[in-house]
């Protein structure tokens, strides 16, 4: 399954990828992007497009 990375020394926790994401894999914890529901992530590159800070890749993981 893939699922985003957060760089969290990058994220300026400014909340864009929270909201671009169409499957609610994205919440704020501590003022950090983080995956709380990330078994739903479908591998969109939404978040990654949105990020302006470039703090998300993504890894495919088995
Ligand atoms: S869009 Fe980027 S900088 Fe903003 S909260 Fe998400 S990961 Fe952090
Ligand atoms: S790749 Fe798409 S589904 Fe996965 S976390 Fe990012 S925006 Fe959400």
């Amino acid at each position: 399954m893939p699922r985003p990375i957060i760089d969290v020394d990058e994220c300026s926790g400014c909340g864009i990828c929270v909201d671009a994401c169409p499957e609610g894999v994205l919440d704020l914890v501590n003022d950090v992007a983080q995956p709380v529901n990330e078994d739903d992530c479908t591998a969109c590159g939404t978040c990654m497009e949105e990020c302006p800070m470039g703090a998300i890749t993504e890894i495919e993981e088995d």
